[in-house]
């Protein structure tokens, strides 16, 4: 569903429910009939719905359904489904359907202790975080037509644009620490406003964060990265307080000049890049988080006006930081290097071999990203988004590509096999070392790259005296 672009609905009914239903896919549909004929309430709730009436891309990896059947009812009427967590969330094709239930006692401040199942609807629905996230479309078993149904007039708020917390906002959070995250990320995903009164308790509980497993914080971190726009996710951790305790190295850049834009702090700066980044690939927040992250390295490098060293500083940063969440090793990685080399700068007197070494020291998969990042970074410091010749650059990386030059071990006509057995020696350190600089030498020059040159180097260059010299060059060094 990610990515249907969805008019808003027309709010023409009485009590301006909107017309008509939101546009539910037909294997959601097929499990709220089933349901129905099965003699149970079924009714569409949670992001899909909420991100449509606020006339938003649906972001909602899924619909969420909710019933009055309980979980193993649910379980005999759909063949195949299962549960999702322990509270009884069954997943039946793709669709999360929840018991109606209401909440009991929040004990560690994030999950509460017991639920219990009621067969009300309404009383389901305040137990919800948000206004709109309280509102359900569907119908009883008996009756004919689907309809809306509001207890705490989400509705209004949607098309107000406000996000308010169902009931008093300082118990919410108190309650469910999750709720001061999934408040920055759906006001910015559906473009609302936080209330003030919610803003307020948010403010008030932002140190309850450290309820939060990290995990799940790192999941919120990116699907805000991917809000449209990002940076209102941002702003309202910045301005709750929430951003100091989840990521303090950004919340150290407010207040700190650069004389990029006029009267944009590094903050400001952050913000505008990520804003700013065009067409990262869909689903992948890595890009998003590097431009985000991509000067966290600034507020501890600086010094008299420069931050010398920033870049690697903050891929440091990043790396204990998004490690420290839990995101996968190799993104953390990924992310990292995007930080590291962000600083490059190209020159048109490059030569095709610095071109080539340029591409291989960054990495050949990390450059069209890292040619992303630097033309947000151009927009988010008030630069032309080519600054730097980088419509240059990228035009010649893509004849360079085209060329179908080596540029990894792979590409190499010999491989370790072959040189073991032209030199008729064992494997050893002195192996990756010969490859290395056999490829140095075809990225330089990829005419080299033919078994005969290759093996004459590896002869020459793994020669007894060779080696001798070399190790006598580097201790010299
Ligand atoms: P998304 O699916 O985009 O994360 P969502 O609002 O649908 O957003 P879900 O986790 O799918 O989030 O939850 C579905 C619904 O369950 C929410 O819309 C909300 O009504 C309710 N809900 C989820 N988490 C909480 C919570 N921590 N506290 C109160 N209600 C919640
Ligand atoms: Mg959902």
């Amino acid at each position: 569903m990610a990515g249907l672009p969805l008019p808003g609905p027309a709010l023409t009914q009485s009590r301006d429910l909107p017309a008509g239903g939101p546009p539910v896919p037909d294997q959601v549909r097929n499990v709220l009939s089933t349901l129905w004929a099965a003699g149970h309430e079924a009714w569409v709730v949670g992001g899909a719905l909420r991100d449509w009436l606020a006339g938003r891309r649906i972001g909602s990896e899924r619909w969420d359904l909710a019933t009055d059947a309980q979980p193993p009812r649910l379980l005999g009427i759909f063949p195949g489904s299962g549960y999702t967590n322990r509270f009884g969330t069954v997943l039946i094709a793709g669709v999360e359907v929840t018991t109606f239930r209401r909440d009991h006692r929040y004990g560690d401040h994030r999950r509460p202790d017991q639920v219990t199942f009621t067969d009300s609807l309404a009383e389901d629905l305040v137990r919800r975080d948000f206004t709109v996230n309280a509102i359900a479309w569907g119908r009883r078993a008996g009756d004919q037509e689907e309809r809306w149904v509001d207890p705490t007039d989400g509705i209004a708020d949607v098309r107000a644009r406000v996000l308010r917390a169902v009931g008093d906002p300082a118990v919410r959070f108190d309650e469910d620490a999750l709720r001061l995250l999934r408040g920055a990320r759906i006001a910015a995903q559906a473009g609302l406003t936080v209330d003030p009164a919610t803003a307020a308790a948010m403010t008030a509980h932002a140190h309850d964060v450290r309820y939060v497993s990290v995990e799940r914080i790192g999941q919120e971190l990116r699907r805000m990265v991917q809000a449209s726009p990002p940076s209102a996710a941002f702003r309202i951790l910045a301005d709750t307080g929430l951003l100091e305790h989840l990521v303090p190295g950004l919340a150290a850049q407010r207040g700190l000049i650069q004389d990029k834009i006029p009267g944009h702090d590094l903050w400001d700066h952050s913000l505008a890049t990520l804003d700013a980044l065009e067409d990262p690939s869909p689903g992948d927040e890595r890009v998003r988080l590097a431009a985000l992250l991509h000067d966290i390295g600034k507020p501890e490098t600086f010094i008299d006006g420069h931050f010398p060293g920033h870049d690697q500083a903050g891929a440091r940063i990043a790396t204990d930081l998004l490690a420290r969440l839990a995101f996968p090793g190799r993104d953390v990685s990924y992310v990292a290097r995007l930080i590291r080399w962000h600083m490059f700068s190209y020159e048109s007197a490059w030569s095709d071999a610095a071109l080539r070494r340029f591409m291989v020291r960054v990495g050949t998969d990390l450059v069209d990203d890292l040619l992303l990042l630097r033309r947000a970074d151009n927009v988010g410091s008030g630069l032309a988004p080519d600054a730097g010749r980088l419509a240059e650059l990228r035009g010649r990386i893509a004849a360079d590509r085209l060329a179908r030059h080596p540029l990894a071990m792979a590409d190499l006509a010999v491989d370790g096999q072959d040189i073991m057995r032209a030199l008729g020696r064992e494997p050893g350190p002195w192996l990756g070392q010969l490859l290395a600089r056999l490829l140095d030498s075809v990225v330089a020059d990829p005419a080299r790259n033919t078994p005969e040159v290759l093996l004459a180097s590896a002869r020459a260059w793994a020669s007894p005296a060779h080696e001798r010299a070399a190790s006598a060059t580097v201790r010299s060094e």
